[in-house]
């Protein structure tokens, strides 16, 4: 089977590459040559972990190809999937479906034979029947079915969830097209993944709701860190201890700086947006978004205190800009709240991140960027751990301890343990966990 991915961004190329692993033929096509250039000379526009690979031994075996020209790649296509970017539309917090409609009528105007018409961007609810209108008012004699196939893959992490997701969503309404879907996800049937067909409507919601609880599941613990550092209570032993609970679970109750990322922020606006225009107000997914907000304010609040309230002409070296470890993407990431925020109070930045530093640049080109985490430290007056790279777990903080000018640390994702960090001598602050004095101090040594 033959199918098109059109947008080759995180998800249409993490898509297209997996199911061209399945044994599918796969074209993936994108508006933007540069990208596609890059990609048929073997480089890979995004920084995805294994993602280089697969795309390499795929395209070797010619299931996999890219292109901008999207009549050829659908000629022969038995389903084509959209996965454009869906950006917050400014000003009212809805997706923007420009890309998907502009999308739709260039796949209108293509269609020869029956073809399933996927939608794996993120739309709002009503968007899968809007698509089918507008294909159906630009070619109407064109034989076709929708459906709504959200995708749940996480960056970072990308190409494991789409090769073992927890679920696949697929929403349609009739037999020909759940057949065809049914077969392109034939080998994760092979593996028992759950497979729920559902219609349009609903598929397109269980994407939000599923995005829209885990940033309230992330802003409780945040809220629940705050409250331990008031009370003197441990978050990290709060977490587990709720956590163990099945009904609950242990993930995403890791305190943090906020949550980011190219889909939370934009997702929890174009649902409350929804829910609002149907009379139905998610007065928790409000809430949720208000507080994570004021959350990243927070933090810079937390950085400045940790630099006894002055921040001004003070140096902060921060470890870790983009949104979350193993990507390098910049959308909506708590840095970008965070820096320019610490920058208007005075301080100047200087900044480490192991892939992230190019986009980070574009957005935020008056931070002293360094290609070596101990080099961004040199001389600062406080270290700040903002995003919780691997290479950050186990650095040498003696070594630290020396290149800071005082040995002030905010670890605003809890990779140290305080009384480690006591230990070294660093006044060290996290999150919802009680500090300990440092050694040097106790000892009353400096
Ligand atoms: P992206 O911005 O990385 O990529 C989108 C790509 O689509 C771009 O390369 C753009 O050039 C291309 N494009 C736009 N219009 C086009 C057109 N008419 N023809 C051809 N190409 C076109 O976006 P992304 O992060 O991959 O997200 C895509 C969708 O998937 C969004 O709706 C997003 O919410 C959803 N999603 C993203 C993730 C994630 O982790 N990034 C996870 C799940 C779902």
């Amino acid at each position: 089977m033959k199918i098109a991915v059109i947008g080759t961004g995180y998800v249409g190329l993490v898509s297209g590459a997996c199911f061209s692993e399945f044994g599918f033929d796969v074209v993936c096509v994108d508006q933007d040559a540069g990208k596609i250039d890059q990609l048929k000379a073997g480089k890979i526009p995004i920084y995805e972990p294994e993602l280089d690979t697969l795309v390499k031994r795929n395209t070797e075996r010619g299931r996999l190809s890219f292109t901008t020209d999207l009549p050829r790649a659908m000629v022969g296509a038995s389903a084509v999937f959209i996965a454009v970017g869906t950006p917050s539309r400014r000003g009212d917090g809805h997706a923007d479906l420009t890309y998907v409609y502009a999308a739709a009528e260039t796949i209108a105007r293509e269609l020869k034979d029956y073809t399933v018409i996927v939608t794996k961007s993120t739309v709002p609810v009503g968007t899968g029947r809007r698509v089918a209108e507008i294909i159906r008012k630009t070619n109407p004699s064109a034989r076709f079915d929708m459906a709504s196939n959200p995708e749940f893959l996480r960056e970072g992490s990308a190409i494991g969830d789409f090769m073992r997701p927890d679920r696949v969503v697929i929403g349609c309404e009739t037999e020909a097209a759940r057949a065809v879907m049914r077969q392109l996800y034939r080998p994760l049937f092979l593996i028992e993944t759950p497979i729920l067909f559902t219609s349009l409507e609903t598929a397109e919601l269980i994407k939000y709701a599923s995005n829209a609880f885990l940033a309230l599941k992330i802003s409780f613990i945040n809220q629940i860190s705050d409250l331990c550092d008031q009370l003197g209570a441990n978050v990290s032993d709060v977490s587990r201890g709720i956590g163990l609970d099945g009904r609950i679970g242990p993930k995403f109750l890791h305190p943090g700086p906020g949550y980011g990322g190219s889909c939370f922020p934009k997702d929890t606006l174009a649902l409350m947006k929804t829910a609002r225009d149907a009379h139905s107000p998610l007065s928790l997914v409000e809430a949720t978004v208000s507080y994570n907000d004021d959350r990243k304010l927070q933090m810079a609040d937390r950085i400045s205190t940790a630099l006894n309230g002055a921040p001004a002409g003070k140096t902060v070296a921060i470890l870790g800009v983009t949104f979350k470890p193993n990507t390098d993407d910049m959308r909506d990431a708590p840095s970008l709240v965070i820096v320019p925020e610490l920058m208007k109070r005075g301080a100047k930045v200087r900044a480490h991140d192991p892939v992230g530093i190019d986009e980070a640049r574009k957005h935020m080109p008056d931070v002293d960027y360094f290609g070596d985490p101990y080099a961004a430290m040199e001389g600062a007056d406080a270290l700040v751990i903002l995003t919780e790279w691997n290479s950050y777990r186990a650095l040498d903080l003696t070594r630290i301890k020396k290149l800071l000018k005082t040995p002030i640390v905010v670890d605003l994702r809890n990779i140290y343990r305080p009384d480690e960090m006591a230990a070294f001598g660093f006044e060290y602050t996290s999150l919802g966990r009680p500090s300990v004095e440092p050694v040097a101090r106790v000892k009353g040594v400096a």
